[in-house]
């Protein structure tokens, strides 16, 4: 990862972070939103908080699930202070989508956008400045792992139909970086779209901006699932 340059140093102080933890965490399991289930003695969404602000990002939008704005408020009050044009909490939305619109909204004026998941608590801050950074050639630019396994498509029957190229493959993660007119742009599809959207890259590429790999770790992973929670639980303690 590069040290940063004026022109990204300019693009980190006019840009905003959008943290969605809306989501229900069904597969958690957890009965309560996975964001705000404690890991390592915090809610979850604090470490993205504390990489987010240790990036220099200077304000950041927490998307959270509608009826709990009260608790989240409370949740991240200690953090308020570390951003010095704010952190808001806005109502996210039934898909992933209208939860990044929602907090798109609420930093108007940005220049560039950083989209991360509050399911990611181990993306370094070094990841949030570099994608920031690769946005100097780019309209948007993604963290990514190198796929390690091989990946075959399989149809609805089980057979295999093919093996892809593992060294064309990337498994992608958040942050993602967008200029923010571009960003704007891809959020106006349709709602069924934006329905099937399971990253913001994706609709920046289909209509056809151009779309940047940043690597990253296998480590930088989500947690979905009641193991991926014992994982990272025993990573944090
Ligand atoms: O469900 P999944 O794990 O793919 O969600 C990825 C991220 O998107 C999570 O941080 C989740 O809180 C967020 N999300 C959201 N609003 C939704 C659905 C998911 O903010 N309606």
């Amino acid at each position: 990862m590069r040290p940063p340059d004026r022109a990204s140093e300019r693009l980190t102080s006019t840009a905003a972070a959008i943290v969605v933890a809306a989501g229900s965490g069904e597969r958690l399991g957890a009965g309560r939103p996975k964001a705000f289930v404690v890991v390592g003695g915090r809610p979850m969404v604090a470490w993205s908080l504390d990489a987010i602000a240790a990036a220099g990002i200077p304000r950041t939008v927490v998307a959270v699930p509608p009826g709990h704005g009260a608790a989240a408020e409370e949740a991240l009050a200690a953090h308020a202070d570390h951003f010095p044009l704010g952190l808001a909490l806005v109502e996210g939305g039934a898909t992933r989508s209208e939860s990044v619109r929602n907090g798109l909204a609420a930093a108007p004026d940005a220049e560039a956008v950083l989209v991360h998941d509050a399911a990611r608590p181990f993306a370094p801050s070094e990841l949030f400045s570099a994608t920031l950074a690769a946005l100097h050639d780019a309209d948007a630019a993604i963290a990514a792992a190198r796929a390690t396994d091989t990946i075959k498509e399989a149809g609805a029957d089980g057979i295999v139909v093919r093996t892809l190229d593992r060294d064309r493959l990337w498994a992608i993660q958040t942050p993602q970086a967008f200029r923010a007119t571009v960003l704007h742009r891809a959020l106006e599809a349709g709602a069924d779209v934006l329905a099937q959207a399971t990253d913001d890259a994706w609709l920046v590429e289909r209509a056809g901006g151009i779309v940047r790999v940043v690597e990253s770790s296998p480590a930088n992973f989500k947690v979905t699932t009641p193991h991926d929670l014992q994982v990272a639980e025993s990573l944090l303690c």
